[in-house]
């Protein structure tokens, strides 16, 4: 392939990529969204591998390899679970920033790399692989902590060393005296100390600022790490000189950070309060997830799955409020049923969907569209919190956090400022959990108690399917 015809196949591919990320910004276009993004990835790669970069001799190798990436990644889209896809994210994302690394340390050791440039052009080269391996080194482990927090390999406390600032600003400065140290030296062998130094610093520093931030604070994480591995891909594309991996870099990396701020502006934090992590730890540490020490004490009032469907089949208004243990119950198409059947007996049903819900953004939204739920009955947070009020009966649905009113009522609370859902507002509210386990954040939920709450216990699939038949019968 030609160089030109390759750069004309890399336009047509970055934009089926801006085509794609408009097509996801919407529910009803995201089939379509993701459609763009298969085609031109598709483009992308054959424009490379066949373009003028690549030689003849180049090819099996790099057929190899896509062969062995293909197997991995067909193996890990029928196994993975729905509910292990945040983690999946994750360790996807560290691999973008493992690649940058290994690009920037073959790239610096390549003597055909740097081979005609002048001394400004090597500068400017030598700073692109100093800069991407660091980017994606702290992309790789800080993914890698993100993966054991997501995955409940590690807790999901906040780990504070003492004077954790003045560490992370020491790794800064000695980043950046060996960054000085890198540029002037003059053989590859005098360069690698300082490059494995900032590699090595690089890598705490990841773990460290994942591993500082607060459970309840990861969503944060989550899209940070993905804007993060979106500027190690373009950082990639400066090593090799590959402008289409510069340009999807740069919008994977801007798309991220856009995500984080909408995370942070859900969650009511100020991004630079979470990526320093502890935020709201100084007066109750979270517990972890599922701790019995973390469980409330106080008296509740359990329902059973034949008085809820009563309480359903005689109501006008129901907001169903989906959360993390409906996706792992997998209960969304049951949902779908009893929202069906209510709504041909004239109650107007509808969802109340919190940014933060599950464990990865859009994760509700995903699982109610795989359910065939009408988006025009899936409303954001902030369209229904006025309605509660109004509602005869909200079902909440293996969530926790989301609807935790602490986080109005308790300014010592970890999740303190954090918006939440006002389901007790409602005439009456059902939780439907299998214990009083807490939630990702650790933390107490003072809703399970509330005169006018109703706890259904068990597993939401299981507890979902006893309402329908009751309502069916
Ligand atoms: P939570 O983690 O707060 O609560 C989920 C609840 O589901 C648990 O209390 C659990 O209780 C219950 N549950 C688990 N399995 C089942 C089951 N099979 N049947 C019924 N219930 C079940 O989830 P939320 O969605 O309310 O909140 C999300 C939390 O995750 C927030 O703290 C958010 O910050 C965090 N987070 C979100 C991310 C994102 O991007 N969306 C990423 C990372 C973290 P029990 O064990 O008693 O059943």
């Amino acid at each position: 392939m030609t160089s030109s015809l390759a750069t004309v196949a890399y336009i047509g591919a970055t934009i089926l990529f801006i085509l794609s990320l408009g097509g996801l910004s919407n529910q009803e276009t995201a089939r379509r969204g993701n459609l763009y993004g298969m085609i031109g990835m598709s483009l992308a790669v054959l424009a490379t591998v066949f373009g003028p970069q690549v030689t003849a001799e180049g090819i099996p190798m790099i057929v190899g390899a896509m062969l062995v990436g293909a197997v991995i990644g067909l193996y890990a889209a029928r196994k993975v679970q729905m509910t292990q896809m945040p983690e999946l994210v994750a360790l996807m994302h560290s691999m973008v920033g493992m690649a940058a690394v290994l690009v920037g340390y073959a790239t610096y050791v390549d003597p055909e790399a740097s081979k005609n440039l002048d001394s400004a052009a090597h500068a400017i080269h030598a700073g692109e692989i100093y800069i991407g391996i660091f980017i994606g080194a702290v992309t790789f482990s800080g993914s890698v902590a993100a993966f054991g927090k997501l995955s409940g390999r590690i807790g999901g406390s906040p780990l504070l060393l003492p004077g954790r600032h003045w560490l992370n600003l020491l790794g800064l400065i000695t980043v950046v005296y060996f960054g000085r140290e890198f540029m002037n030296a003059h053989t590859v062998q005098d360069g690698m100390l300082p490059l494995f130094i900032m590699t090595a610093i690089a890598l705490l520093f990841g773990i460290h600022m994942v591993m500082a931030i607060g459970g309840a604070d990861m969503p944060v994480v989550v899209s940070m790490l993905n804007s993060y591995s979106g500027w190690a891909a373009a950082a990639t594309g400066f090593m090799l000189s590959n402008d289409l991996l510069i340009v999807i870099g740069a919008l994977v990396g801007s798309s991220g950070a856009i995500l984080s701020y909408i995370m942070c502006n859900a969650m009511n934090r100020s991004f630079i309060s979470v990526i320093a992590g502890g935020f709201g730890t100084t007066a109750a540490a979270p517990k972890a997830a599922g701790d019995a020490s973390a469980e409330p004490v106080g008296e509740v009032s359990p329902i059973l799955a034949a008085e809820t469907a009563e309480l359903l089949r005689d109501a006008k208004n129901v907001i169903v409020v989906p959360g993390y243990g409906m996706a792992v119950a997998q209960a969304q198409h049951t949902v779908f049923e009893i929202t069906k059947y209510l709504r041909e007996k004239g109650v107007n049903v509808r969802f109340g969907i919190h940014p933060v819900a599950g464990r990865m953004p859009g994760h509700m939204n995903v699982l109610l569209a795989e359910a065939k739920v009408p988006y025009d009955i899936v409303y954001e947070m902030d369209e229904l919190n006025d309605d509660f009020p109004d509602t005869d009966v909200a079902i909440v649905i293996g969530a926790n956090d989301i609807v935790n009113p602490a986080a109005q009522d308790d300014p010592t609370s970890p999740i303190a400022g954090m918006p939440v859902l006002e389901v007790w507002k409602a005439r009456t509210s059902i939780v439907m959990k299998r214990s009083m386990a807490s939630g990702y954040a650790g933390v107490d939920n003072p809703l399970f108690y509330k005169d006018n709450n109703r706890m259904l216990f068990g597993d939401a699939k299981k507890m979902l399917d006893e309402v329908l038949m009751a309502l069916k019968t």
